[in-house]
């Protein structure tokens, strides 16, 4: 048996179980050997039945000696009842409810391991277990008793029908057949982490020593289970690393920082900038100085003051001759950023302009005719800007805002409209630094990691759907007072249609029922962009006092005055979402609220609903929907280019992550030394075709 045989040549296997692993990405005995279980249970407590405590949790090994399934309707509400005995003579109940798929197994004499808290059955004497674990045991070898009982147990998730009973069983056979996968570690990293070597931290994931603590084993931070933890973060960011040390080596603009561009970014700013800001345009500056093309990603809480960083960046671009282009997910922000963009830098002499989907072909025309012709200094667009027919006489710099809406290749589509043009991505979801280096693999990370001063925290209620009139009138109220609202209806992209003829609905009620003397207006993605363009004039000159609208101001929209969001259904909708929409308001000096109402909530939603109306910050919310969502939903496939990993968890294991950046890092800084030739040869044999490292080294 060879670490690379595939599954279906060992005994026990076959083609059809071999399938079922398959269809799990189990297809070597190496695959099997890093088939975490995903949690333990303590059986070291076996137990014969007449020395079973009520209360204790323990487990027996007995044989069926009657088995009756009962209960209304037998096949769906099935009661199953049986009795177990042991040498011991005495007689072990077990009851499962909807226990028909255990009607076949457990038939008299079958010989079972059972796990699970005794109970007394006060009508029968017995002692009883309900809902116990139980395992069909298929022959009587010691061996096999003591793979699953009397010891830590580890649990698999089941693959098809392969159940956590029968990977036990495999993989004891593997872990005594099969040779270890060689430690690759370098020397000087193993001396550093001192952690258990790889084959023993191999053989504890799958047969935990009696005397480990089980709480550290499920939250897989054993010293062996960090180890593989480790080992397979360190070989992701050694591969990161050199894939990115080769696209530093790429030819790009050089900018310079010259007098005259201070002079203008100073003439540009309307305001003084946060400390935050001014580090991380620094970052970028010195990143544009750089002969090599710029990469980064610059993240920051909503409101936090990214557009004013991103339009410094633009004036050094415009000052060495080159144009920049600000790419936006919807029109309602290209619009948004389109007069951002005007009003600080028309005012330094420059040309801006916009390229959307609802231009006429006319003025697209001749937009596209400037922009090749380079009259135009700077352009701010949609998807439209991507477009093939769309030229550049010298693109130097490219913005993208909100990159989450855009995949990689978008990204790529603008990039290529110049010669090695710098990028500046920006996002609204902020993420622990080495997190989100791991995540955008090629992007470097500048972080604003402070709002603007005289923010008031926005206060957030949470309120039930059978108490919106009171909001109504706190609405009415905030109007009274010259405010204005918003009224949103999230929705999640695929069902636009359905939300949209909520809003509307709402839109009617509102603007008829509720508030008959108050100037309400609507706004929802199926509308023309010129009535867009109209509703959201009217909101943002303050003659709407009211907006009624759908998900598409979520990102962007800068209305100040506003000061209450109220966001219907808001059970319906994701953390950073909500978060997202509550940016709209707080954008003054004005008190703002942001009033969540809801359904019905299961725990998650309840969870979701706490967190918001607890926090204010959107690294702690980005936090909280990596963990309720998990980091493979929060991230999607989109532009993670990390496929599923096997051991580590993003979110759980985040010091093991930096552990092993720092670590990783160490390696591939020390250029020429023989340990980093051997890391590069080991990348390549063991991990390129997993995470796609083309061409490392
Ligand atoms: P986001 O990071 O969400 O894109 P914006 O760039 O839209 O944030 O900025 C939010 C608001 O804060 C804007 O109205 C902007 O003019 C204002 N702002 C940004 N930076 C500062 C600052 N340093 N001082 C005062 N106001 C600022
Ligand atoms: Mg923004």
């Amino acid at each position: 048996m060879e670490l690379s045989t595939p599954l279906q040549y060992v005994k026990g296997i076959g083609p059809a179980r071999a399938e079922m692993l398959a269809a799990k990405g189990l297809q070597t005995v190496a695959d099997l050997l890093y088939y975490a279980p995903f949690r333990y249970e303590d059986r070291t407590n076996l137990k014969k039945i007449a020395a079973l405590a009520p209360g204790e949790k323990a487990v027996i090994i007995a044989r069926v000696k009657s088995a009756r399934l009962s209960g209304f309707k037998r096949r769906s509400l099935g009661l199953f009842e049986v009795a177990f005995t042991d040498e011991s003579g005495a007689t072990l109940e077990a009851r499962w409810f909807h226990g028909e798929r255990y009607a076949e197994s457990l038939i008299p004499d079958r010989r079972v391991s059972l796990f699970g808290k005794v109970e007394l059955n006060r009508s029968s004497g017995h002692r009883l277990m309900v809902q116990p674990e139980v395992e069909i045991l298929s022959d009587e070898r010691e061996e096999d008793e003591m793979l699953h009982a009397g010891r830590i147990v580890a649990v698999y998730e089941a693959a098809g029908k392969i159940s956590t009973r029968v990977f036990r069983g495999l993989i004891h056979r593997i872990l005594k057949e099969a040779p270890m996968p060689e430690d690759a570690l370098p020397e000087s990293v193993r001396a550093r982490i001192q952690l258990p070597d790889l084959a023993s931290a191999i053989h504890k994931l799958h047969a935990p020593p009696a005397g480990t603590a089980l709480q550290l084993l499920n939250a897989f931070r054993t010293p062996g289970q960090v180890r593989l933890i480790f080992d397979e973060f360190f070989w992701l960011e050694c591969g990161l690393a050199l894939k990115k040390t080769k696209a530093r080596a790429a030819t790009g603009i050089s900018f310079s920082v010259t007098a005259h561009a201070r002079e203008q970014i100073k003439k540009m700013l309307p305001f003084k900038p946060t400390a935050a800001q001014r580090r991380v345009m620094q970052e970028i500056a010195d990143d544009m100085k750089q002969p090599h093309p710029m990469n980064r990603l610059l993240q920051g809480d909503v409101g936090s003051g990214k557009t004013i960083v991103a339009a410094q960046s633009a004036v050094i671009a415009i000052e060495n001759g080159y144009q920049v282009a600000v790419l936006a997910p919807t029109e309602i922000l290209a619009t948004q950023h389109l007069s951002y963009f005007k009003r600080l830098l028309e005012k330094l002499g420059y040309i801006v302009a916009s390229l959307t989907g609802s231009a006429t072909p006319h003025e697209k025309q001749q937009i596209k005719r400037m922009l090749a012709e380079g009259m135009i200094h700077a352009v701010v667009g949609t998807h439209a800007l991507i477009q093939e027919d769309v030229t550049f006489r010298k693109l130097g710099l490219a913005i993208v805002d909100e990159q989450h809406r855009f995949g990689v290749r978008q990204r790529l589509e603008l990039f290529k409209k110049g010669e090695q043009p710098d990028v500046l991505v920006m996002t609204a979801t902020p993420i622990p630094r080495t997190l989100a280096l791991t995540i955008y693999g090629d992007l470097d990370v500048s972080t604003i990691d402070e709002l603007p001063p005289g923010r008031k925290p926005i206060i957030t209620k949470h309120v039930k759907e059978s108490a919106v009139e009171g909001v109504y009138s706190f609405v009415a109220q905030q109007i009274q007072a010259g405010r204005q609202a918003y009224v949103v209806y999230p929705v999640v992209e695929e069902s636009e249609t359905e939300a949209v003829k909520a809003a509307e609905k709402m839109f009617t009620h509102l603007s008829v029922t509720v508030f008959p003397h108050i100037k309400v207006g609507l706004l929802h993605g199926k509308m023309s962009a010129d009535d867009k363009d109209v509703a959201m004039r009217g909101f943002q000159n303050g003659q709407t006092k009211i907006l009624v609208a759908t998900t598409v101001i979520e990102v962007g929209v800068d209305v100040p005055n506003a000061s209450v969001i109220v966001i219907e259904q808001a059970e319906r909708f994701g953390l950073a979402q909500i978060h997202q929409l509550r940016g709209r308001v707080g954008r003054g000096p004005h008190q703002s609220y942001c009033i969540l109402v809801t359904g019905k909530l299961n725990d998650i939603a309840r969870e979701r609903i706490r967190t918001l109306v607890e926090s204010n910050d959107g690294f702690y919310i980005a936090d909280m929907d990596m963990r309720l969502r998990g980091p493979g939903e929060f991230f999607g496939t989109r532009q993670s280019g990390i496929p599923g990993l096997r051991m580590g968890d993003l979110v759980r294991d985040t010091d093991v992550l930096e552990m092993a950046r720092a670590e990783a890092q160490k390696v591939i800084e020390n250029r020429d030394g023989e340990e980093l030739r051997a890391v590069v040869h080991y990348i390549q044999e063991h991990w390129q075709r997993r995470y796609g490292f083309v061409q490392v080294g």
